[in-house]
């Protein structure tokens, strides 16, 4: 239950399923997930984005595995302060797997809450008034199969555009529908728009075909991942000499036309894609080399796997 729930945040099952059975035959426990390299749950992660969620899927693993004996807490409390568990998974976990009353708020259940008690503030500001309002409502008897019904009410029947509020038990005790304001509810504050910033890949290849490829710092977006060499990502774009600064050695390094864009949940990134043969040259002492047909075998984020494309169909491995 723990790593669905770890697996689908900011997720959808149909994109999970096929991750959750890889991980559950590798690694069928928390021991044999503890024991496994990093770097092998990173690369059985890619694709599913968010990838601090899997280093800390990790460490709570050991944390369990290693001063647990393999069991997970049963309190809300405590199994917040394990690695990568916030105040939902603690209260699914404890509501659904031990039966504790605690009060799980997703997504769904926020939108069933705001509509019951017509909360006209809007979200991320209403979130505390929400919580309490679901929170009064959370029954001592059975608490995970009430978080679950919640949950499931607001996936099949409460739903964001059209609720079918003729099929909904809660249908008379509704604000919201009474006051027919139900599909306008949660409001939410109006986004900002993503910044952008700028960053500068460079593809440095040998004769043999092998390029230069290094680890990400293991602290931060994308921690320990597998990237091409490149800049830091700024708000200001890079000059041909200020990007040729951050270059892996010097070399006839040629631009790619365009940029590979990626979307981020707080930025948008442009990158800006050199290549060059670097065959014989000495390069920065982090990186590591790959032919790109081994490049499967490391964890390279998605961001990383668009440059990779970009160069590969540009046909244009070297200068
Ligand atoms: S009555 Fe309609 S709006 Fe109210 S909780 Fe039920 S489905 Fe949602």
């Amino acid at each position: 239950m723990w790593l669905s729930e770890i697996m689908l945040q900011q997720t959808t099952v149909p994109t999970v399923i096929g991750y959750f059975d890889t991980f559950l035959s590798r690694w069928p426990d928390v021991h044999a997930l503890a024991a496994a390299p990093l770097d092998d749950v990173l690369h059985a992660w890619a694709g599913l984005g968010y990838y601090a969620r899997a280093r800390n899927l990790h460490r709570c693993a050991q944390v369990v595995s290693r001063d647990l004996a393999g069991r997970f807490p049963d309190t809300e409390e405590a199994l917040q302060a394990l690695p990568g568990i916030g105040p939902y998974t603690a209260a699914a976990i404890a509501a659904i797997a031990f039966g504790r009353p605690a009060t799980v708020v997703d997504g769904n259940v926020e939108r069933v809450m705001a509509r019951l008690h017509a909360v006209v503030e809007p979200l991320p500001g209403a979130k505390r008034q929400i919580v309490a309002l679901a929170d009064a409502l959370t029954p001592s008897s059975r608490p995970g199969d009430y978080a679950q019904a919640v949950m499931d009410l607001g996936a099949t029947v409460c739903t964001p555009r059209a609720p079918s509020c003729d099929q909904c038990p809660w249908a008379d005790a509704c604000q919201a529908r009474a006051q027919g304001i139900a599909a306008s509810l949660p409001r939410k504050a109006p986004k900002k728009p993503r910044p952008l910033r700028y960053g500068v890949a460079f593809w440095a290849a040998r004769k043999d075909g092998a390029v230069l490829l290094r680890r990400r710092p293991e602290k931060g977006l994308l921690g320990g991942m597998i990237e091409l060499p490149g800049s830091d990502w700024r708000d200001n774009g890079w000059t041909k000499n200020a990007a040729l600064g951050e270059a892996p050695c010097a070399a006839s390094w040629r631009r790619l036309p365009g940029e590979v864009r990626h979307v981020f949940t707080h930025f948008e990134l442009l990158m800006t894609v050199y290549v060059a043969d670097v065959d014989g040259r000495r390069v920065s002492s982090d990186g590591f080399w790959s032919l790109p047909s081994g490049f499967s075998n490391h964890a390279l984020p998605t961001m990383t796997k668009k440059v990779v494309r970009r160069v590969l169909d540009a046909g244009d491995q070297s200068t």
